[in-house]
């Protein structure tokens, strides 16, 4: 069977031109991931030697789907195809060649959440304050410059950005940049953005180590290239400098990645680039019914900025895309939910055929309760992920200091641990030791009664005592017969059975489920090298995506729009199209930051193959506070000719009949002693009325309010709080209430009074 007889004419071609520079700028759903696919199934099958082949992805998952289907082509050849994310692929060749940069090979990867927590000791450290130096807006600060290959000693040498931050009253910037760099360093840690950074260090000072990875990769091909930055720009470019077979793919209609640092220009440069470069035209789109086509082409035509294409269907036309008004983000689940399930029931399908996109994490909530209640499974994709529970992340640190006791952010975790009496003072004790004697924190607690006093050598020498043991175990023993030595050992087991209530079981549960997977992992048969080391290495990479127990799990997806990028679904519902939330507030500044959300909708619309279903609440809930919204400015954009309204107009007519008669045949028992007010308040006369408050409601004082407490809310009704988290000013309460389930208020505005 000619293997290359899915694709069309131009498909065909570029993937037939394997050598020389390709680039295929085109939109949605025209085949783009198709063309990379069988373009490695075209080389293999040519004799190119897979482990010289080397495949860019945006996410783990994508790669994963890709080998799968090139498998089928070539066999078990196609896993040793280099196949990967940016950070995944350059973590293995960092983890080869650390040691020409000063990094040992076991070098621990720092999440988002150790990077924070290391600035925020560093802004303490500092005595700077938080709400200037924020830790989010530090580490997007520090991000965004590594992203544009700007180090820690260029950035405050540099008079333009030290001009800035000065003139913002962030002088300190430049420092605390410095200090973070040098404290990665002393850990031997780095950052997800350091993955991208030193492997351009380590191409820049090391002529030799890339001139081995140019002549290993012959092929190079990099899908979503739009959403790529300068930092990943450059590698690529480096490590195709010599064969310059390189094919990249990309859509900038689809670039949704700016705020990350993702620009454009690479795509605009490539041709400057590569003077011979092949340019690829696809445009016919197969994903999607002419409606969402043509739907789609009328909102991107806003965008000034964008490279003209054109993209049509020759799918059958298909249905108008509904537009659903619901007066509430919980009404909004409902239809939604109801709208799975009548589609299911009229025309049957899978629930793996539906899909439920939204502009914010925080809007899942809503459209979970409305599945659960109507029993349809779902899964929420790029939550927080399994690796990133605190449990999990307690567990991790001890396999981590195992490998690299050097880890800052992992022995701040877990030296006091449970408890085993180091307290806060002793840590900062064992970072002053350090930095004094110039020696690494492993000296200082490896040798802990030469560097601290009496009082806080003798439980650190313990803990490294317990650490050296576990390397030891580590060293001789499977991933899970020394994970499992760890967890007991640690005393984490222990700790988390004695805990009987509901989270603590959970969390042991999750650590039995951690701990399977290393078995799992153990037992392995594709890898040689099965050390729980080895297990470790990109841990902190993975999302929860990853963690896809039964990736053909029947049930509907629900994910973010910068999420859901180049997958596709059957039936796509588009939730909360309201102004200052789809495009989001943020966005409204300027003309650039509003294209890029316009661009996400364009992603968002482009997933559907068969039927879109968009909708917008009147109101909603944001921050505690009840707001009412305006429906969004791309419905408006959007040509009404592929539009169906499917609800009534806003003004019900005032019914003129009456049912006097009937209440008076009754026994004339009216219960109404008020009558109803003509104007309705405005906040509550679009909820529907949940709960009557019990008479004098009056709200109590909160200052003391405990888990365990019974409260009533105005509208919620009665309900139990479950949890309490945050401090001062903003404090979150979770409630369980009784009608309605559960919610998360922000304290401050939540009118409770306590029962
Ligand atoms: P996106 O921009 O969203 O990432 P894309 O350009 O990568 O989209 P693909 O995902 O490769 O597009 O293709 C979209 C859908 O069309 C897929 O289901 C793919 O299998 C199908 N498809 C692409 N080309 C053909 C073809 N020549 N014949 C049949 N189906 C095709
Ligand atoms: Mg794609």
């Amino acid at each position: 069977m000619d293997y290359l007889a899915g694709l069309n004419p131009s498909q065909r071609a570029a993937v037939e031109q394997t050598e020389g520079p390709v680039m295929i700028v085109a939109g949605a759903g025209s085949g783009k991931t198709r063309v990379i696919t069988y373009r490695v199934a075209h080389l293999v099958r040519r004799g190119v030697d897979p482990f010289n082949i080397l495949v860019l992805t945006f996410t783990n998952k994508a790669a994963k789907e890709m080998r799968e289907r090139i498998m089928r082509v070539v066999g078990d050849e196609a896993k040793n195809i280099w196949m990967g994310t940016f950070h995944s692929v350059f973590a293995k060749i960092l983890r080869v060649e650390a040691e020409h940069i000063g990094y040992p090979r076991n070098f621990t990867i720092y999440d988002t959440d150790d990077s924070k927590s290391l600035i925020r000791s560093i802004l303490k450290e500092m005595q700077l304050d938080d709400k200037l130096y924020n830790a989010s807006f530090v580490y997007n600060r520090i991000s965004s410059a590594k992203n544009n290959l700007i180090s820690a000693q260029e950035y405050s040498r540099n008079e333009q950005i030290q001009a800035e931050d000065f003139s913002n009253g962030r002088g300190q910037l430049g420092q605390i940049y410095l200090t973070y760099t040098q404290r990665c360093y002393k850990a031997g840690a780095m950052d997800f953005d350091d993955l991208l950074f030193k492997t351009n260090v380590l191409f820049r000072e090391y002529p030799d180590v890339l001139h081995k990875y140019q002549h290993k990769f012959k092929y190079l091909m990099v899908d979503e290239y739009q959403d790529t930055n300068f930092s990943q720009y450059l590698i690529v470019r480096k490590l195709a400098a010599i064969n310059e077979n390189i094919c990249v793919v990309g859509d900038d209609a689809q670039s949704i990645y700016a705020f990350r640092g993702a620009n454009i220009q690479n795509i605009l440069n490539f041709e400057k680039d590569y003077p011979d470069l092949k340019v690829f035209k696809l445009e016919q789109n197969y994903r999607s019914t002419q409606n969402i086509v043509n739907a789609a082409n009328s909102i991107i035509a806003n965008n000034k900025n964008q490279l003209k294409k054109n993209v049509f269907s020759e799918n059958e036309t298909g249905e108008k895309i509904k537009v659903c008004r619901a007066f509430s983000d919980n009404e909004e689940g409902k239809i939604v939910a109801e709208a799975i399930a009548q589609e299911r029931a009229l025309n049957g399908g899978k629930y793996r055929d539906f899909a439920i996109l939204y502009r914010t994490n925080a809007q899942s909530r809503a459209m979970e309760e409305a599945l659960r209640k109507i029993n349809i499974p779902y899964k929420i994709y790029g939550g927080t992920s399994f690796y990133q529970r605190k449990e999990i992340k307690d567990l991790i640190a001890y396999f981590r200091l195992t490998f690299n006791p050097n880890d800052e952010e992992a022995i701040k975790r877990v030296i006091n641990y449970p408890r085993r009496g180091i307290g806060d003072t002793t840590v900062d004790r064992i970072l002053i030791a350090a930095d004094q004697h110039q020696v690494t924190l492993w000296d200082v607690i490896s040798q802990a009664s030469t560097y601290l006093d009496g009082r806080s050598a003798g439980p650190v020498g313990i803990f490294a005592t317990m650490i050296q043991g576990f390397q030891v175990v580590a060293k001789g023993h499977s991933a899970f017969d020394a994970a499992m030595h760890i967890a007991q050992h640690s005393g984490i087991l222990k700790n988390l059975y004695e805990d009987k209530s509901v989270e603590g079981l959970s969390r042991y549960e999750n650590i039995q489920e951690l701990l399977n997977g290393i078995k799992e992992f153990s037992e392995r048969e594709d890898i040689e090298e099965k050390g729980l080391d080895v297990f470790m290495q990109d841990v902190a990479l993975l999302t929860n995506d990853d963690n896809d127990k039964d990736p053909n799990a029947d049930t509907v997806s629900l994910m973010t729009i910068h999420s859901s990028k180049g997958l596709e679904f059957p039936h796509v519902f588009i939730v909360g199209l309201e102004e200052n939330l789809f495009p989001s507030q943020l966005s409204l500044n300027s003309r650039s930051e509003l294209e890029e959300e316009r661009r996400l909708f364009y992603v968002a619309v482009t997933r559907a193959e068969k039927k879109l279903t968009l909708s917008y609440a009147t109101s909603r809930y944001r921050w505690g506070t009840l707001n009412n919204c305006e429906p969004s400015r791309f419905l408006d954009e959007l040509n009404p000719a592929y539009l169906e309204l499917d609800f009534k107009p806003r003004t019900v007519p005032e019914s003129t009949a009456s049912f006097a008669d009937e209440r008076q045949a009754w026994g004339q028992r009216d219960v109404f002693t008020k009558p109803k007010p003509k104007v309705p308040p405005k906040t509550t006369a679009i909820l529907p009325k949940a709960h009557t408050p019990t008479p004098g409601f009056t709200p109590s004082d909160t200052s003391n309010l405990q888990v365990g407490m019974e409260v009533e809310h105005e509208r919620f009704g009665f309900g139990k709080v479950i949890n309490l988290e945050g401090s001062k000013n903003e404090i979150k309460a979770t409630i369980f209430f009784r009608e309605l389930g559960q919610k998360q208020l922000l304290l401050k505005f939540a009118k409770l009074r306590i029962v």
